[in-house]
Formats: structure tokens, C-alpha cells, sequence
């Protein structure tokens, strides 16, 4: 059978007429929409502004507004923490915090502890030195890319609670509070706030921390947790579908989000997530992965980055190096393999966040019905066959294109 190869561009899509996209050099990208059927697509319904998380479970068959549970579980998935059901899952940030009592005294100063990069030391110390045995919780901290991390905590506990991270410098950080009334969430915030005083403790008088008082680097001296979610629980995408997944991303929401089904991360070397990441080495393992793996999912983040930044020139010249990145991919062989490129979100840089805006698909197969659009942009995309879908459509049309669709009644 057909092994379906995936491109998401991230929020590569934008908004109105003259857009990166459309205003950028990319033969490749042209030749592929040429060569397929093309459309426009909202990859979780029309209006509903997409994550990058829920966008890429709608992007792999999965219904995000039946089985999106938090970020918290999906980021704690991609830093490569094993979830049981029932775990409750939080994102991380190293924060600073000054002043003096408690830690929920303090004031945050910086959100990311000036966007510190080495954290194992901190992150070790505060596995060992903290313990929530006389609540009968365990918990795992691990570290992701730079101020990053995730914790997961093990017991029996509720997901129905606040952020310690108060998202605003300046602020007080924040005691975690029960979202609903019931013992379970009141306790499950006790812990919580147990946790994040101890851990401050450590890492306040870490010597990486008194190290980089010295060096007038700010403290990496609080966790700022966010997000919390329960691991759910979803049918494994080989089970379900009968493929074996594999993606390749340097972004750990999106590791989260295959590793949360089943599917496999592919480590690459010099792939970051970032606007640095080799991005000829992503195409060259894609494409080898789809000797052992039935779907690969090849994700390219810095697009959605420049949206963020509101950098529409960076935005489009970073397509245009993706573009020639992806060059190898046009001599696939389309009888074999199906392939999609698409996005899992616009990142407009005038709104430097997602918006619902639908995004360009295109799907290169053989027999496919070829329209007229010769260019991968956002406005060609409407006119062409596959008109407009949704990302679970997506994902269905992939199923019967490659013959693995079930059929629905007799
Ligand atoms: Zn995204
Ligand atoms: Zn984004």
C-alpha cells in the first residue's frame, strides 16, 4: 500500500491578498501544486482558532474538541515524560522571581530567567532534593529546549486547577487555586504550591544560580507552571488506522502530540524548531523514514515563529529556503507515495498569532484529479478541486486516496 508522506509549514499561512506566502520565490512548492489537487483547509473548523497541538491531532485523524485534554500533557510527552492514565501534566518555564518571604511573595521579573539555556543542573537538583511523599504524590521534571520544561505529577489528583505563572512581569507569582469545589482539585493545588516553594528553595541557592548572580545573569529560580491537563487517553494511531507513525520535528508539541498517539519521533541531527534548524537534513530523513514507517509527518516550525514576530520579510525568505529544501521531494515517486503539504495554522505577521484563517493544501498522488492552481498560495488554493476541507477531511481523503478508507454501510 501507498505510504503517505505530511508536510506542515507552521502557521506558514497568513492574512489577505499579499501575503509571505504568496509574495515568495518557491518553484518547488508551485511544481508540487501543479502537479495535484489543491484546496483550502480549516484544520479544526471554520472560525476556530487553532494550536499547533489540537491542529496537528485534527491534522492526524483525531477530533481535538472530543480528545484534547491540555498542553500540559502533550509538552510533558515531547520532553520524553511516560504518561499514565490520569497523570496531571504541566508546562514549565524557569522563571526569576525577587524579593522576600514566600515564594508567593515575590515579584516575577522575567518569565524565562533571561532565556537561560543550560538547565539539567537546576532540573536534577530539584528531582532530588524535592520530595511530596507526605502527600503520597510522585512527580517527574524534565527539561525541553532553553527556559523550557514540563512536570508531571502521579497520584490522586485533579487537572481542575490554576497557573502558578502569572504571564505578566511585574507580577506576583501565583498561588494555585481549585478551579472547582471538590477535595480532590483543593488538595491537587496544595501540592502544587508545596512543589513550587520547595523548588524554589533549591534552585534559589543552587551555585549555577549564585554563579549567575555573579555574572548579573537573572536567577533561574522559580517554576512557573501552566497548563495543567490529565494525560488522555487515545486510541493508538497503528491500532486505529493501521499505520505506522513517524514524525520528524524538533518541536517538542509536536513530539508530544505523535508520541501521545503512538507514533515515533525521529531524532535529526541539527534539527532545532528553530530559524536555525537544518532543514535539508528534515527532508532527507522524511523521505528514508518512509522506507519503515506507513505516514510521516514532517514539520517545519520557523515559519510560524516569523508570524509571531510580526517579520513578514523573514517569513517569506524562510519559505523560499524551504522551498529549495524541499526539492528532493519532487522526485518521489507519486504512484507510491501520497503526498501533502500543508499548514496546521495561519500565523499572520500583522496579528502575530494564529488566527483561523484557512490554509493552502495540496495533495500530489497519482490519479488525482489535477485542477488548474499553479501556485501554492493562499488564494490560489480556493480554486482548487478539493475545494474547502476540514483537517479530519484531510485525513479521511488520505485514507480512501491510498485505499485504506473503511467502508460506511453495505
Ligand atoms: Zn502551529
Ligand atoms: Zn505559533
Amino acid at each position: 500500500m501507498s505510504k503517505i508522506l505530511m508536510i506542515v509549514i507552521d502557521g506558514v499561512g497568513d492574512r489577505g491578498v499579499r501575503t509571505p506566502l504568496s509574495t515568495a520565490k518557491k518553484p518547488n512548492l508551485d511544481e508540487l501544486a501543479k502537479r495535484g489537487i489543491n484546496g483550502i483547509m480549516d484544520t479544526i473548523k471554520p472560525g476556530i482558532r487553532p494550536g499547533s497541538d489540537t491542529a496537528h491531532l485534527a491534522l492526524l485523524g483525531y477530533d481535538p474538541l472530543k480528545c484534547y485534554t491540555g498542553r500540559g500533557p502533550i509538552e510533558a510527552s515531547g520532553v520524553g515524560i511516560e504518561l499514565k492514565e490520569g497523570d496531571v501534566a504541566f508546562r514549565v518555564n524557569f522563571g526569576t522571581v525577587e524579593g522576600e518571604g514566600s515564594v508567593f511573595d515575590k515579584i516575577v521579573v522575567d518569565r524565562r530567567a533571561g532565556r537561560i539555556s543550560e538547565t539539567d543542573e537546576l532540573v536534577k537538583a530539584v528531582n532530588e532534593e524535592v520530595d511530596l511523599s507526605q502527600f503520597g504524590v510522585e512527580f517527574t521534571f524534565k527539561r525541553g529546549s532553553g527556559h523550557r520544561g514540563a512536570v508531571v505529577f502521579r497520584g490522586d489528583l485533579s487537572d481542575k486547577v490554576s497557573d502558578v505563572d502569572p504571564k505578566k512581569i511585574g507580577e506576583k507569582v501565583k498561588r494555585c487555586v481549585p478551579l472547582v469545589d471538590d477535595e480532590k482539585a483543593r488538595f491537587t493545588a496544595e501540592v502544587v504550591n508545596y512543589f513550587v516553594e520547595r523548588s524554589h528553595e533549591v534552585l534559589e541557592n543552587h551555585p549555577l544560580n549564585i554563579e549567575r548572580a555573579k555574572r548579573g545573569l537573572p536567577k533561574a529560580n522559580v517554576l512557573l507552571l501552566r497548563g495543567a491537563g490529565k494525560a488522555p487517553h487515545l486510541p493508538k494511531f497503528e491500532e486505529r488506522f493501521g499505520m505506522k507513525l513517524a514524525c520528524v520535528s524538533g518541536t517538542a508539541l509536536i513530539k508530544g502530540v505523535v508520541r501521545i498517539v503512538g507514533g515515533d519521533v525521529l531524532e535529526v541531527e541539527g534539527v532545532t524548531g528553530g530559524k536555525d534548524t537544518n532543514l535539508n537534513a528534515k527532508v532527507e530523513n522524511a523521505i528514508k523514514a518512509l522506507e519503515r514507517y506507513d505516514f510521516v509527518l514532517l514539520h517545519i516550525k520557523a515559519t510560524d515563529e516569523y508570524g509571531h514576530d510580526g517579520d513578514f520579510e523573514g517569513k517569506r525568505k524562510f519559505i523560499e529556503k524551504i522551498d529549495r529544501a524541499l526539492e528532493p521531494i519532487l522526485s518521489l515517486d507519486f504512484s507510491e507515495v501520497c503526498l501533502v503539504v500543508t499548514a496546521d495554522h495561519s500565523t499572520p505577521v500583522k496579528v502575530k498569532d494564529h488566527t483561523a484563517d484557512p490554509v493552502p493544501v495540496t495533495v500530489v498522488y497519482d490519479d488525482v484529479r489535477v485542477d488548474d492552481v499553479e501556485e501554492f498560495s493562499e488564494l490560489e488554493a480556493y480554486k482548487g478541486g478539493l475545494h474547502r476541507i476540514t483537517g479530519n477531511d484531510l485525513f479521511n481523503i488520505l485514507l480512501d486516496l491510498t485505499n485504506r478508507a473503511k467502508k460506511f454501510g453495505a
